[in-house]
This record gives C-alpha cells, structure tokens and sequence, in this order.
C-alpha cells in the first residue's frame, strides 16, 4: 500500500473508533495536542519536572534533549485544530500532522527501532505516571502515536527505495502482461525500468531475476577466462586443431551464459527489448549444445570421418531447427514452456545416436574409459534434470511465494546448466588426453 494511502486510512479508520469520536466532538484542540505543543517548548529539564495531569508528557521524558519536537507539536496543533477528522482532506492533513508528531517522538530512533522504542515508553508510561488520566486522551494520543509509527516507518521505507534506488519491487499481479512469466513468483519483481542503465543497474539489487542474472554472469566469466587462457596456450602444448575444436564448446558456453544473463538483465527494460533478448536466450542454449558436440564427435571418431561428418552435420541441422523455432514469438510464451523444454531436451539426447553407434563400434569399456561416456551420461541427466524442474516449476509450484528471490526453478536450471558445462569440459578435456597419447590413427 502506498504510504499517503495508508495515513489516509489509517486515520479514516480511527474516525470510527469510540475514543476519537468523542475527542473530537469536545473539540480536540483544547486539551491533547495544544498542550503537547507547549510541552515540546519546555527544556529537557522541565519537560522532566512538569506536572503530568494531561497523560502527555511521559512521551518525551525518556528523550534525548534537543530533540526535534518543536515543529511537530506545532503541526500537531495547527492540524488538530482544524481537523474535524469527517472528510478525506481533513483526514489527510491529520495525517501528515501525525506523521510529523511521530517524528517528534521518535526522531532519535532509528528505523526498525521504533516499535521497541513504543513499547518501552508505554512501558514507563504504566509504571511511574501516578496521576490519573482521562481515559480517552490518552487512548487517542496512544493511537495517534502508533499512527505516527506506522506512517513515518512507511514513508522512511518509500522514501528510501524511491529516491535512493529509482524504482520499487512489484507484485506478480501488477506487473503487465508481457512482463508475467511464472505467477508462482508472487513478489519482488522488477518493473519495466525501460533504459538499459536502471536494467545493468538492478544487478545490484535483489529481485526475483537476481539468482538468474548471477549464476549465468558468473558461469559466463568463468568460460571466458577458462577459453581465453586455453586458446592462448603455446602450439607445443596445445595444437591449433585442439583450439578449434574447444574453440566451439568455449563459443558455446559463453555465448549461452552470456545471453542468458543479458536477457535476464535487460528482460524488463521494453516489451520489444525483452522479446528479443529472449530468443537470444533461446539461442544460447541451442548454441552451447551444438558446440558440446564439436569436441566429443571429434574426439570419439578421431579415426572415422564419415561418422563423424554425418553426425556433426546432424546435429547442426537439429540446432539451427532450435534456433529457427525459437524465433517464433509464441515460442516465449509462458504457455509453451514444456515445449521448450522438450525441444532442447530432444536436442541434447540427439547425442544418444552417436554414443550408441560408440559403443557398438568400440565396446562398452572404451565406452566409459576412452570416450568419457560417465561424465557425458552425468552431463546430460544434468541438463535434464534441470530441463525438467524449469518445466515444472518446482518448487515454487508447491509454495507459492516462498521461492520469489531464492532457490526458484530458473535458478536451479542455470546452476545445472552450468555445472552441466565444467562436467562436459572435464570429460572432452579426458578424451582429448587419450587421443592425444593414444597415437596416430591406423590407416
Ligand atoms: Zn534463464
């Protein structure tokens, strides 16, 4: 609820209330805040020795002295005297009034302190005030004080992200349609931020594409700094065919954790921007599969070109299919997420023909010692698996709400996705080290 909304009903609230009522039929002016105003002028020293017949005092007794109370005992006043507290306006003036009492009363605490800070004062208030009150006055100026609270915490809270921070998080059912994905994320979204500064910007903040963002930028920097020092190696230790080949399966990985984060970043800057930022995602991942496939078909039909070259061929073909498919705008739409989960799945088990056609060949032995087919079976039940939870939604699916920021399925899936890629590394980097030692191919 927006803060001017909430002093407004949270006073129109009070109008209801039996203590408020009477007061201000009495004519409020008189009694309460007038004198609150002459107590907030007095010195520390006498606010300390004043006779406390009107039930007010007690709440700067325990202040620090030079507080700021003057003016808020004075907007107390003014407001109070004017406020009929029967129309939204008046209401609203009350209000903003309150909220300056408030800080009067609990200037010198800081935020998140000033429900403890309440409490210890009405606390003192029941211990050490003797005299007796009006029970009304003092019920009201109790409410009015919580009012205060409340409506000076909210605005502090409003105040702080809208002008330190630009923009507030959204609820999942405030968001426009292009920007609802998963409704199972109920809070913390981003709003459309519409530049790409505030988009690069909210990396820094917590909102539900935050893990999204992080996993795969972080993922992406690894790749990079793995290819860049791999494919600067001496041609002594690392020949130039060795290059091209992890070449592809760097440019794969990159590519798709780069996308993946860029989409993720600049999804809420425009409808346009978001829809093409993710078919690039898209790509990435139809990218990053075909290029997992250069060096293991590489390396596992080191001596076969035929099969080789058949099945390269295949799986470009495959991906590009992929890759034109998720061109499609209704690809992107929420409704299609088991396809597109099923067509990258289908995409990576395409690779199931050639292990097979491995293992027929060479035998199951060669199979896990000489081709690396363990790591390759863990990779691929990795994408799976992660494939799948982003399908499903778990588990948010089975708590809505409680997965807004943390450990949602989208998460989960590029955490997959990139341990998914350091396994397929280890295992094309063992079968490389066999190839390489294991000599020459016999003609
Ligand atoms: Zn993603």
């Amino acid at each position: 609820m927006e803060p001017a909304q909430l002093l407004i009903n949270g006073l129109n609230s009070r109008e209801s209330e039996p203590g408020l009522q009477q007061s201000a039929g009495a004519g409020v002016d008189q009694p309460l805040l007038g004198n609150r105003t002459s107590m907030t002028r007095l010195s520390p020293k006498n606010r300390s020795n004043r006779s406390r017949s009107d039930g007010t005092d007690f709440i700067q007794t325990d202040e620090p002295a030079g507080g700021s109370g003057s003016g808020g005992g004075l907007a107390g006043n003014a407001a109070t005297s004017s406020a009929a507290l029967s129309s939204p306006a008046a209401s609203s003036a009350a209000g903003a009034a309150a909220a300056r009492i408030g800080e009067s009363s609990i200037a010198d605490a800081p935020i998140g302190e000033t429900s403890r800070v309440t409490k210890r004062r009405g606390h003192h208030r029941k211990n050490s005030d003797p005299l007796p009150h009006k029970p009304s006055d003092l019920t009201l100026l109790q409410q009015f004080d919580e009012l205060a609270t409340r409506a000076k915490d909210s605005a502090e809270q409003f105040m702080h992200h809208v002008w330190t921070r630009g923009w507030r998080l959204t609820p999942h059912c405030r968001l426009p349609d292009w920007l609802k994905d998963n409704d199972f994320l109920v809070q913390g979204h981003r709003p459309q931020l519409n530049t790409f500064a505030a988009c690069f910007k909210s990396i820094f903040r917590i909102h539900t594409e935050t893990g999204n963002i992080w996993t795969h930028m972080l993922g992406c920097i690894a790749f990079s700094g793995i290819a860049v020092y791999f494919l600067t190696r001496p041609s002594i230790e690392v020949q130039w065919q060795e290059k091209v080949v992890f070449a592809a399966f760097f440019l794969g990985a990159v590519l798709c954790m780069g996308f993946s984060f860029i989409f993720h970043t600049v999804y809420c800057h425009s409808e346009r921007v978001g829809r093409l930022f993710n078919k690039l995602d898209y790509c990435g991942i139809a990218l990053l599969t075909m290029g997992s496939f250069v060096p293991w078909l590489y390396y596992s039909f080191y001596c076969q070109l035929s099969p080789k070259i058949i099945y390269l061929s295949l799986i470009s073909v495959l991906g590009t299919t992929a890759i034109v498919v998720s061109m499609f705008d209704k690809f992107a739409a929420p409704q299609y997420r088991p396809l597109r989960a099923g067509v990258f799945i289908a995409l990576g088990l395409s690779g199931v023909i050639p292990a097979l056609h491995y293992v027929i060949l060479e035998g199951f032995y060669s199979a896990i010692y000489h081709a690396s087919m363990g790591w390759l079976v863990l990779m691929a039940l990795l994408y799976i698996t992660g494939a799948v939870i982003y399908a499903v939604r778990f588990p948010e699916r089975l708590f809505p709400g409680k997965f807004d920021l943390w450990f949602q399925s989208h998460q989960i899936f590029h955490v997959f996705v990139v341990a998914a890629a350091f396994v397929h590394f280890h295992g094309i980097s063992e079968i490389a080290n066999y190839r390489l030692t294991a000599g020459d191919c016999i003609a």
